[in-house]
Formats: structure tokens, C-alpha cells, sequence
């Protein structure tokens, strides 16, 4: 009988019996009618109680696990217990029996719960995973809150590398930027900060880690966002900062395209040359090394002539003296990203500024300012790269939720959805030593 019970419930409590009727439908729910009994030793004296008749009419009803499909729940008809007055024992002693798989005072199994658990890890609502288990949103939500201690960051711990990055979270902080924590060397993420500004990342770093922690920190990779410079200097004294390789491309790709687009209002609307440039925009943002110059097309935009793409890369650069600097200036600084040349950048950089035009002036001093720091990313080789993928996989978390209001669930979710995070590698080394 038993086996039956924990077979079909997953609640494995010998003392179980079937009541008759054993199973019925009661508003589209299917019920297991249980007796419970067992031998039940006083709390106070510790001697065998007296068994004082069932509650039958308060039987309780605990949620488990839907059954083919249907949601089900356990009607439980308890036994009752007194324990008379004697020597040992001088007032009335009365009890009811506890179930095991459930905790005291819960209507829900502890099966539920863990189930709730691994589904939280995927990408679902968390009013889907509430609709599936037959329990409210709360519930859910309160599964969520109680892995909170689980995800607490070690306060004497930091990698010797770290790098950040700003991704849009939504309405938590001012700016509606939160920020990654990232260790670039095993690509494990290490936090989640909910604002990205100069006061709250201060406040953070001192309130979760240790000065010995910050002052382990040697490499700090960050994008090249000016009021960073100050807050690493001051939170991790002994660090070299290292720019992020995209964000100092990024830089020169912006001005180019700024470029263009001056070059093209230049010639007007409906001109020739304005269709040219707004049509072959992304062989100019092309590698200069993964341009085609072997193929050959009829271009009827040319007149049905044969050309290759590097041709109507020359042929779109004749059109400007501002474009074919710009050109040169975006191919270089990539070339010298790319084979990590510090001799190509320096010669870069050292370009006048009244030699480029308007849009490449603000980049080539702002990548002036970040010299030694670009010099450093060729040096270490490290790169923001690993935080974009995570970036990427949380907004769509942030889209199946339609959105978070508390940012500590978003935060959870997000490091159980990370299953190589560092602080979700903790917690499953917890829940392995509990098991064993
Ligand atoms: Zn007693």
C-alpha cells in the first residue's frame, strides 16, 4: 500500500494509508483520500500517547505533483494524540501527527518546491511555472527569494582579472543600465550590480569585498567610459586597465559612418552618388581583408559594368577626400587591433587632428586619452567579448518575464540561467555536500 502511495505522490511517509474512498474528482482536481497513523511518543515525557480519534473533518490538503496532466491533491485525514495527566507529565498533553516531505505548517510537498526549482533554471515565466504546478505566483516567487543566501558573492574573493560591462536592465537604476561582473579569464560571471553609476558601484564593491579582495585584483577590463578611470584606482589600488578591444573599434566605426552620411547630405537627396553610398554602406565597414577581389559582377547600378567589391570600394572613396581618410583611418586602427601592433597605433595616434575630419577629431582624442590602456589590451589579450554573450542571453530573460519589478528575482534568475556562473558553481557544490 505504501509503496503504491510514494510511487504515484513521491512522498515517502510509511504511516500513509488509503481511506475509502481511496481516489476522486472534486473540482476538476483529483484527490487521494489518506489516513495517517502512527505511533507518536509525547513531546513533554516522551511516553507512548493515546490515540483520541480522527480529524475527520478537517482533513488537511497538501499539493503535490499533477498526475496525467491533471492537477491533484493528497487529502489527509489525521490522527489525534493525548497524553493524560500523570507524575511526569502534570498538564494534558494533545497532538497531531507530522507528515514527512512536507514542512510543518505547509500545505505544499517539498516535491513541488524542487520542481519549481529546475524549472527556474529555464527560460519560462514565472506565472507559466506557477500554471503547471497548481500554485499561486507567490509561491514562485517565494521559491526564488529562499535561493537569495545561495548567491551571496565571497566577501574575501576576487579573481586577478575582472572586467565590466553595462547592459539595459530596465527600470532599477537611473540610467537603466545594470552592470556584469565578469572574470575574462574563465569567462565565469561573478555579479550582477544593479546600477552602473560612479556612487553605486563604490558603494558596492566596498559593502560585498574585502580590501584584500579588491587589492588581489591586478587586471581590471573595461570599456572606455572616462568616470570608470577614477573608481578603479580608487577601489582596486595595485590594477593595470585594459579597454576593451570592441568599444575601442566601435569608436572609429561611428565617426566613419558619421562620415558618410556627411559625404551623402553633401551630394543631396536623388544624386547618383548619395544612392551609391547609402546602398554599398557595408563593404566601407568591411574588413579590408575580407573584401572580395576575385569576383566579378554585372553592377547595373554602374551601368552594367563588371566590378568586384574592392573596386566599388575605390570607386565609393574617389567620391571624397573626407571619406577616403576616414576609410584609412577605421582600416588601420583595426589592422592594429587585430595583430595587437602597438607600433601601427602609435603612428595612429599621432596623427594631426586638422588632418581628419569633424567626426574622427572627438575619437582620435578620446582613443589619445586611452593610449597606454589600448597598448595594455594588446599586452594581456583580454576582452569584454564573453560579457556580450551573457548580455545576450539575459535579455531574453528580461523579454520572456516581460520585464522585472524586483531586481533581486531578476538577478537570481539570471545566475540560474548561467550555469557556469561562479556564484551558481557555489550552489551547486551546496546542494551536492547536502545531498551527500
Ligand atoms: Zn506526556
Amino acid at each position: 500500500m505504501c509503496n503504491d502511495i510514494s510511487f504515484l505522490t513521491g512522498i515517502n511517509d510509511p504511516y500513509l494509508k488509503f481511506d475509502k474512498p481511496a481516489t476522486t474528482i472534486e473540482n476538476g482536481q483529483k484527490v487521494i483520500h489518506l489516513l495517517q497513523s502512527l505511533p507518536m511518543h509525547c513531546p513533554v515525557c516522551g511516553q507512548l500517547m493515546q490515540r483520541n480519534g480522527w480529524l475527520r473533518r478537517r482533513p488537511v490538503k497538501i499539493k503535490i505533483l499533477s498526475i496525467a496532466g491533471q492537477p491533484t491533491v493528497l487529502s489527509i485525514i489525521k490522527q489525534q494524540y493525548l497524553c493524560k495527566p500523570s507524575a511526569s507529565c502534570p498538564h494534558p498533553v494533545t497532538c497531531v501527527a507530522p507528515i514527512q516531505g512536507i514542512q510543518k505548517g505547509c500545505r505544499i510537498a517539498n516535491l513541488v518546491k524542487q520542481h519549481i526549482t529546475l524549472e527556474l533554471t529555464q527560460n519560462i515565466s514565472q506565472t507559466t511555472i506557477a500554471r503547471q504546478h497548481n500554485v499561486s505566483t507567490n509561491t514562485v516567487s517565494r521559491v526564488l527569494t529562499q535561493m537569495q543566501d545561495s548567491f551571496t558573492p565571497n566577501r574575501h574573493w576576487l579573481p586577478v582579472a575582472i572586467a565590466f560591462d553595462d547592459f539595459k536592465s530596465g527600470q532599477f537604476a537611473q540610467s537603466g543600465m545594470s552592470m556584469i561582473l565578469m572574470n575574462p579569464l574563465n569567462h565565469r560571471t561573478i555579479d550582477i550590480i544593479e546600477s552602473r553609476q560612479s556612487k553605486a558601484l563604490r558603494h558596492y564593491f566596498l559593502l560585498h569585498y574585502s580590501f584584500k579582495a579588491c587589492c588581489a585584483v591586478k587586471i581590471v577590463v573595461v570599456d572606455l567610459f572616462q568616470p570608470y578611470r577614477r573608481l578603479v584606482h580608487e577601489l582596486f589600488p595595485h590594477t593595470v586597465i585594459v579597454a576593451d578591444h570592441f568599444h575601442v573599434v566601435v569608436q572609429a566605426y561611428r565617426a566613419l559612418q558619421a562620415v558618410r552620411i556627411q559625404v551623402m547630405n553633401q551630394y543631396g537627396t536623388g544624386t547618383h552618388e548619395y544612392r551609391l553610398l547609402k546602398r554599398f554602406w557595408k563593404l566601407l565597414m568591411q574588413k579590408i581583408d575580407h573584401l572580395i577581389f576575385k569576383h566579378y559582377y554585372r553592377r547595373r547600378i554602374f551601368g552594367n559594368t563588371c566590378l568586384s567589391n574592392s573596386e566599388i570600394v575605390d570607386r565609393l572613396l574617389s567620391l571624397s577626400d573626407d571619406l577616403k581618410v576616414a576609410y584609412e583611418y577605421y582600416q588601420t586602427l583595426i589592422s592594429a587591433v587585430n595583430y595587437h601592433d602597438s607600433a601601427v597605433l602609435r603612428q595612429l595616434l599621432s596623427w594631426k587632428l586638422t588632418q581628419l575630419p569633424q567626426p574622427l577629431q572627438k575619437t582620435q582624442r578620446t582613443l589619445q586619452l586611452h593610449k597606454q590602456e589600448i597598448i595594455n589590451s594588446f599586452q594581456f589579450q583580454l576582452t569584454n567579448g564573453p560579457i556580450e554573450g551573457t548580455n545576450n542571453k539575459i535579455k531574453a530573460i528580461k523579454r520572456t518575464a516581460y520585464g522585472f519589478r524586483n531586481f533581486e528575482h531578476f538577478r537570481i534568475r539570471i545566475f540560474l540561467a548561467l550555469k557556469n556562473s561562479n556564484l551558481m558553481v557555489k550552489a551547486q557544490l551546496k546542494q551536492l555536500r547536502c545531498l551527500n
